[in-house]
């Protein structure tokens, strides 16, 4: 049943809120409309988290938010939503408004997949169309009241992560909503609920039909997470990698190999929680190297020369592996340059290491291979010499590569 909560009681006050969000909720009210903060935002903010991005759910249509906000968008097919830019000194904020969707029944295809999701309802029916009941809460920054029909507060308080009304039929609607229970539970620290986790195992095949555009976006979340190695154990733990990243067994099988994903991964942690840039590229060429670098000995143990050989087996690979996740171009550059820059390493003679110094992609390519060193993946005098070599004046320099053995 509806609960209406104090936010007060739970810490929440507006000035918490970017004022972005306030505006959208301020003017959509203005205009005589319901408008809500919901999702994600919410179930921070009772978690005593600071939310990273704002949605707002409304019962007015695209059409009218559109009217209301004239700089805004309509966005999406399958699920239209407006996006509503500001501008400040910090650069462009995008708030996602969704209208409230409908309980009726939306068009699935023949495995329960819901295609198109555009039938607008009531508040009460958007909430039993979200995920999980800590993502159906509906904050009014004006009245300072949260609004919880399936108990989301008090699942938060317990720490609890339960899907909003069956969990297999829900699965079959999405399957990407399995790895968010993963993610989530993994991000935030809560449990997840046994009905909700006990069917994953099972369906995790089901995810075979999911774009692999989609797929990627889902683990760029994975991996961004803040706890990327704890995430990736646990979709391992429940087989949810097979149809997304089946390589995960053989990586962690092996120490040295499990070993170097995870220090890549905790330092990506370590940057996420520093408020530091992550590089994607950084991310698939650790996750992908040992693939590669297979594939590549054995092509050379078959005559290929060394150069040539390191070409096919990034493109063999990277062709296999987007058959599941669509690494997007500027990404696949960047991994592709970090492996094509690791032979090259290995030429200190002449003017070489001058050359590479100047790569646009040193500084990445440098990291990787220190990463590889420092698990038993590459020649730890190599990175060292390296690493003096790189910060060395002229004079060192020319002494560094007459000593090279
Ligand atoms: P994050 O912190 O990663 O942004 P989030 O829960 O806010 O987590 P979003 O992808 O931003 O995730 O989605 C916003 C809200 O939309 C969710 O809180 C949930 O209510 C709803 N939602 C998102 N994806 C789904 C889905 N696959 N099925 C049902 N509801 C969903
Ligand atoms: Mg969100």
């Amino acid at each position: 049943g509806k609960q209406v909560l104090h936010a007060k009681h739970y810490g929440i006050r507006r000035e918490q809120l970017h004022s972005a969000a306030l505006k959208v909720c301020d003017r959509l009210q203005d205009a005589g409309f319901e408008a809500y903060i919901v999702g994600g935002a919410v179930r921070d903010l009772v978690l005593g988290k600071s939310p990273k991005d704002f949605d707002v759910a409304t019962n007015a249509t695209p059409e009218q938010v559109r009217h209301v906000f004239h700089r805004s968008r309509i966005i999406g097919k399958r699920f239209r939503i407006v996006h509503v830019p500001f501008y400040d000194r910090d650069g462009e904020e995008i708030i996602e408004v969704t209208t409230f969707r409908g309980a009726s029944d939306a068009p699935t295809d023949e495995s329960g997949r819901i295609l198109r999701d555009n039938v607008y309802g009531t508040i009460e029916e958007d909430a039993s169309r979200r995920d999980f009941t800590v993502n159906a809460l509906y904050y009014d920054p004006n009245q300072e009241v949260i609004i919880d029909f399936h108990h989301g507060v008090s699942d938060l308080e317990s720490r609890k992560l339960a899907m909003i009304g069956d969990p297999v039929k829900r699965y079959h609607e999405d399957p990407v909503r399995m790895l968010r229970a993963i993610r989530l539970a993994t991000k935030l620290d809560l449990t997840i609920a046994p009905a909700t986790l006990a069917p994953i195992a099972q369906h995790a095949r089901l995810l075979e039909n999911i774009p692999s555009a989609r797929l990627f976006d889902e683990m760029m979340k994975l991996l961004l997470s803040g706890r990327a190695w704890d995430c990736l154990t646990a979709l391992r733990a429940n087989a949810l990698h097979k149809p997304l990243f089946p390589l995960l067994d053989k990586l962690v099988s092996q120490h040295e190999t499990a070993a170097f994903l995870k220090k890549a991964l905790d330092n990506t942690d370590a940057r996420i929680r520093d408020d530091k840039p992550v590089s994607a590229g950084f991310m698939f060429a650790t996750l992908l190297w040992h693939e590669v670098e297979a594939l590549w000995q054995k092509k050379k143990a078959a005559g290929e020369h060394a150069v040539p050989a390191l070409v096919d087996a990034m493109n063999d690979v990277e062709a296999k592996v987007t058959r599941r996740l669509a690494i997007p171009n500027r990404y696949g550059a960047a991994m592709k340059e970090i492996w094509l820059l690791q032979p090259r390493f290995e030429q200190r003679v002449g003017q070489r290491p001058f050359r590479l110094l100047e790569q646009q992609r040193f500084r990445a390519a440098y990291d990787f291979l220190e990463l590889r060193a420092e698990c038993g993946l590459a020649d730890k005098e190599l990175a060292e010499w390296w690493r003096k070599f790189q910060f060395a004046d002229e004079a060192t320099r020319s002494s560094l590569i007459a000593a090279v053995p």
